[in-house]
């Protein structure tokens, strides 16, 4: 009796590590397909930004977002399946409504403060899915994924608090002189 429950609660115990596995794989394919989309976004919101700071941040990004496709591609090597991307919704939303911003906004003060809140809600995303995907390739094992994962993350948080430095500069000069001139 006590046997059967014990090897009841590990064959579950094998269940739930391969359900993980799968989710860890669709995640991946998630973030791989979010990755892209940033990518082709980027030089649009480099080319909109009025600040040259923010210009060159995105810039930077782009770069830096060319090696993260490529650490995917390596973390899709390791666990021996396809790079593949699967549909975002979120990453959709999240770029739409900053497409929405550079339309609405063209021209105006606000447009830097606008596009620097789209970006800033997809590092947070990025940062959402990273942490979680390192968390889940050190659970199944997987040391030099979580590796690669991790550099990702750090890049991610890094251009999270550059933008938030230019926001900040942005909104206690550039912002104050801007408004100025105006009134
Ligand atoms: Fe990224
Ligand atoms: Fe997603
Ligand atoms: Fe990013």
């Amino acid at each position: 009796m006590a046997q059967a429950m014990e090897k009841t609660r590990s064959s579950s115990a094998g269940d739930k590590d391969s359900d993980l596995q799968t989710l860890f794989y669709d995640t991946l394919k998630d973030i791989y397909f979010a990755e892209k989309h940033i990518l082709k976004a980027l030089p649009k919101m480099a080319k909109a930004a009025q600040a040259s700071e923010l210009t060159e941040a995105f810039e930077t990004h782009m770069e830096q977002t060319e090696g993260q496709v490529a650490r995917l591609e390596q973390v899709f090597d390791i666990i021996g399946k396809a790079a593949r991307g699967k549909t975002c919704d979120a990453i959709i939303g999240i770029l739409d409504e900053g497409k929405e911003v550079m339309d609405e906004y063209k021209g105006s003060d606000a447009l830097d403060a606008g596009l620097l809140a789209a970006a800033q809600a997809v590092e947070h995303y990025e940062i959402s899915r990273y942490g979680t995907l390192k968390a889940w390739a050190m659970k199944l094992g997987y040391n030099d994924a979580a590796k690669l994962l991790d550099e990702t993350l750090a890049e991610e948080k890094e251009t999270d608090v550059l933008l938030t430095k230019i926001a900040k500069s942005a909104v206690n000069d550039e912002g104050m002189t801007k408004t100025g001139k105006n009134k």
